[in-house]
């Protein structure tokens, strides 16, 4: 039977406070949350947002009215020597970019044309790339900015409209990931990872971000796990994961009625809280969910699905949450 874990409840206050730094440790082995390299969350909602775009179910009207329950689309950034390394271009992205701005040493003032030391993509699906349209002549008009992405990605980007006008006018600069990790600053590097999941344009990535202390995974969207070819309890252990990030789309089939579940296109919270609750409880791995669909009851940390989460040993991610690294 899991019990009550207080030190997993009492991050969960704190991303339920949606702080950027929390400055209170979040586990065993932690140090000063505040300096030094770090994965910052930026959003945390499905592709569609929440509020999600013309929906008026119970949660997306509650975060409309009270805009402290809105999360923006999935996003997260490396930051390491007062730079920002972004994952992901979603359709949040200046909002992203200015909830960024505290934790780089850009100059303000003014319009940024370097708001970013470089872009990191999953996929193609539009919470995950649209932004990159902000990126062009119209709005900021980066300067070789490096975008990496899959090698079928990048060519994708390359070859379709309006994408390929970024790299015509340099605003982009694409950098197709190989095996090697991709070296930041302050001892980050970044190692690309294939991730199981639908692939209408390109294929998917999730990503392995490795700090002088900590190897955290970020796979905000995913088929379920009995898809991966490797068990994800595996992967954790080959790739010595201290944190996952990992697809919280969906909480359980209660979402979902008279969907057959053999047919879903993501892992279920429940499950994946089954399969990892031993490498959780015997504390291995910080598991914290993102990409919550405006559908997904933990979406409210008041409810049943988020205390039950917590009460085992998980987290939801709060838009701001810092994961030092
Ligand atoms: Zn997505
Ligand atoms: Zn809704
Ligand atoms: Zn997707």
């Amino acid at each position: 039977m899991p019990r009550v874990r207080p030190l997993a409840l009492r991050a969960a206050l704190c991303l339920a406070a949606g702080e950027l730094a929390c400055g209170r440790p979040h586990g065993p082995g932690s140090e000063d949350m505040t300096s030094g390299p770090a994965l910052v969350v930026l959003g945390t909602a499905q592709d569609g947002g929440l509020p999600h775009a013309a929906c008026s179910c119970e949660r997306c009207a509650r975060a409309r009215a009270e805009p402290a329950r809105a999360r923006r689309v999935a996003s997260a950034a490396v930051v390491a020597d007062g730079r920002a390394w972004l994952v992901d271009a979603t359709p949040d992205l200046p909002d992203q970019l200015e909830a960024l701005a505290a934790a780089t040493a850009r100059p303000r003032g003014a319009v940024d044309r370097a708001p970013l030391a470089g872009l990191f993509l999953t996929h193609a699906h539009m919470g995950h790339y649209l932004g990159l349209a902000y990126l062009g002549f119209e709005a900021i008009h980066t300067r070789a900015l490096p975008v990496h992405a899959s090698p079928r990605m990048a060519a994708f980007l390359g070859a379709n409209a309006p994408w390929d006008q970024l790299v015509r006018l340099g605003n982009i600069e694409l950098h197709p990931v190989a095996d090697e990790p991709v070296a930041l600053a302050g001892g980050v590097r970044v190692a690309a990872l294939a991730v199981p999941h639908r692939d209408e344009y390109t294929d998917t990535l999730g990503f392995v971000v490795e700090g002088p202390h900590r190897r955290i995974l970020y796979v905000p969207d995913s088929a379920p796990w009995s898809q991966w070819p490797r068990a994800l309890p595996q992967v954790l252990a080959d790739r010595k994961i201290d944190v996952a990030l990992l697809d919280g789309s969906f909480y359980s089939p209660d979402e979902l009625p008279g969907r057959d579940l053999s047919t879903l296109a993501h892992p279920l919270i429940v499950e994946t809280m089954d399969l990892l609750q031993p490498l959780v409880d015997a504390g291995r791995v910080r598991v914290i969910f993102t990409h919550l669909n405006h559908s997904n009851p933990a979406v409210d940390p008041a409810s049943a699905a988020a205390v039950e989460l917590r009460r085992r040993g998980f987290e939801v991610a709060g838009d701001g949450l810092r994961v030092p690294l």
